[in-house]
C-alpha cells in the first residue's frame, strides 16, 4: 500500500481551500490532479530549453528533442508497444479516435459496412465513427449493456458478421466504472477479420496495460487523466496497420518530399504528427509517466479500489434512498449514482458548497443515460491522493442533503 500522505505533499493544489473548506477533490475522472514534478517540468522547458524538436542543428534543440522523445520510450514501455513508431502522439483519446476514423475508417469502410461500439461509450468514442459511417453508407450499431452496466457478450457475439468492420470499445467506462474484457472482445472480432480500436482514456492510469497480451489493433489515452497536462495524449497502432493507413492531417513534419508534382510522405510516427508538436505537455506527460512508474500503477489502483469499496459500502448504508449505476464485478474506482428526489445537479452544488468536487449531468454519455432513463448521475471518482477521511466527509455531505430534502 502507498503512503498517502506522502503522496499526497507532491500536490500543492490539494492543499487549497474551496469555499471555506479544505478541497476533496473526487473528479479524477474528468481529469485528476498535476503534481509539482509535472509542472516544473513545463516551467524547465520554457524557461531553459525552449526550442523546436527534429530540425534544429543546435544544442537547446537537440536537448528539446532528446527530452520530447524520451516521452515515446516510456509510452511505449508503459503500453508494451513493439516499437516506438507504433506510438503517435496526439492531443488526446478524442483526436486519436478521430485520426483512426478519418484515416483506417476512410480506407476499409464500404456501403453496408458495420462499426460496433458499446452502449456505455464516450461520445467520442460515438460520433467520430458516425461521421465516417454516413461519408461511407456504414451504420454505427450499440452493442447491448446489462442492468448491471457490464457488456451482454452473447449480444455482442450475434452482432459480429464479415460486415463488421471495425469494433471500438472502452477499457473501462467513465460513466459507470466498468471494466470491460477487452481480450475477449478483441480475439471474437479477430475471428471476422475486424480491427479493434480500446479508448483506454480511463484505464491507462489505473490498469495494467499490455497492447501485445491484448492484442487490440489501436489503443488511445489522454495524458490529463493519468497526472500529465491537457490537450496531450497519444495513439497506439499495429506498425502495419499505421504504413497502410493516410495521413490524417498535412503540414510539416509529416513529409519527407514537397513537389507540385507530388509529395511523398515521412516514415512513422512523424507521418502522424503533422506541424510543430505541443513539445512542453510531451516531455510533462513523459515526467508524470515516471511518476506514476516511481509510485507504481499497481500500488495506487489497490488504495483507489479501497475507496471505492468503502465509499459504496458507506453510500449504501447511510444513504439508503440513493441508487448506484454500475455495479459491474471489475470496476476502476467511480463511484455512480442518484438519489430519490433530489436533481443531481443541486447534489453538485450542495457538495461543492463544502468543498467537495464531484462530477454531475450525463458525463458524455447520452446514450448510457438514455439505456438506464436517467437525466443524469451524480459521479465520485477517486485517485491515489484521496483519502477514507474523505470519503467520510463526502457521506456525511449527502447525509446532510438528504435531510435537507427530506
Ligand atoms: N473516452 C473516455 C472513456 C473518457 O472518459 C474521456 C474523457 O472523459 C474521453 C474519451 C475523451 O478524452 P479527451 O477529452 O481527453 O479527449
Amino acid at each position: 500500500m502507498i503512503d498517502v500522505e506522502q503522496l499526497r505533499k507532491e500536490f500543492p493544489i490539494l492543499s487549497t481551500e474551496v469555499n471555506g473548506h479544505a478541497l476533496i477533490y473526487f473528479d479524477n475522472a474528468a481529469t485528476n490532479q498535476k503534481p509539482k514534478v509535472v509542472t516544473d517540468a513545463l516551467q524547465e522547458y520554457y524557461d531553459g530549453y525552449n526550442s523546436n524538436v527534429h530540425r534544429g542543428a543546435h544544442t537547446l534543440a537537440d536537448k528539446a528533442t532528446k527530452a520530447f522523445e524520451e516521452t515515446r520510450t516510456l509510452l511505449q514501455e508503459f503500453i508494451n508497444a513493439g516499437k516506438s513508431e507504433e506510438v503517435i502522439l496526439t492531443k488526446g483519446t478524442t483526436e486519436g479516435i478521430n485520426l483512426v476514423a478519418q484515416t483506417y475508417g476512410r480506407m476499409v469502410l464500404n456501403e453496408g459496412d458495420i462499426i460496433l461500439v458499446s452502449t456505455m461509450e464516450h461520445h467520442s468514442n460515438i460520433v467520430p465513427w458516425q461521421l465516417i459511417a454516413k461519408e461511407k453508407g456504414a451504420s454505427v450499431i450499440p452493442i447491448p449493456i446489462s442492468e448491471e452496466g457490464e457488456i451482454i457478450f452473447e449480444e455482442y457475439e450475434k452482432l459480429l458478421s464479415d460486415k463488421v468492420k471495425i469494433v471500438a470499445v472502452n477499457h473501462a467506462s467513465n460513466a459507470l466504472g466498468t471494466i470491460n474484457p477487452v481480450e475477449e472482445i478483441i480475439k471474437k472480432a479477430h475471428e471476422v477479420n475486424a480491427k479493434v480500436l480500446i479508448d483506454g482514456a480511463q484505464s491507462a492510469g489505473h490498469l495494467p496495460v499490455d497492447v501485445q497480451a491484448m492484442d487490440c489493433d489501436f489503443f488511445v489515452t489522454s495524458a490529463h487523466k493519468m497526472f500529465g497536462p491537457t490537450g496531450m495524449g497519444f495513439l497506439y497502432g499495429k506498425e502495419e496497420l499505421l504504413l497502410a493507413m493516410p495521413p490524417f492531417l498535412g503540414g510539416g513534419e509529416m513529409i519527407k518530399e514537397v513537389s507540385f508534382g507530388g509529395t511523398t510522405f515521412n516514415e512513422l510516427p512523424y507521418k502522424f504528427e503533422a506541424g510543430t508538436p505541443n513539445i512542453a505537455d510531451t516531455i510533462a506527460f513523459g515526467t508524470a509517466i515516471k511518476f506514476i512508474n516511481k509510485w507504481g500503477k499497481e500500488n495506487m489502483a489497490a488504495h483507489e479500489n479501497a475507496l471505492l469499496e468503502y465509499a459504496t459500502e458507506k453510500l449504501k448504508k447511510e444513504v439508503p434512498t440513493a441508487k448506484i449505476y454500475g455495479e459491474a464485478q471489475n470496476k476502476v474506482s467511480v463511484l455512480s449514482f442518484v438519489i430519490e428526489n433530489i436533481h443531481n445537479y443541486d447534489i453538485g452544488m450542495m457538495l461543492d458548497a463544502r468543498g467537495i468536487a464531484v462530477r454531475t449531468g450525463h458525463h458524455c454519455t447520452q446514450p448510457l443515460m438514455a439505456r438506464y432513463e436517467l437525466e443524469g448521475t451524480v459521479r465520485a471518482s477517486f485517485a491515489a491522493y484521496n483519502t477514507f477521511e474523505e470519503v467520510d466527509k463526502f457521506i456525511e455531505g449527502l447525509v446532510r442533503i438528504v435531510k435537507m430534502f427530506g
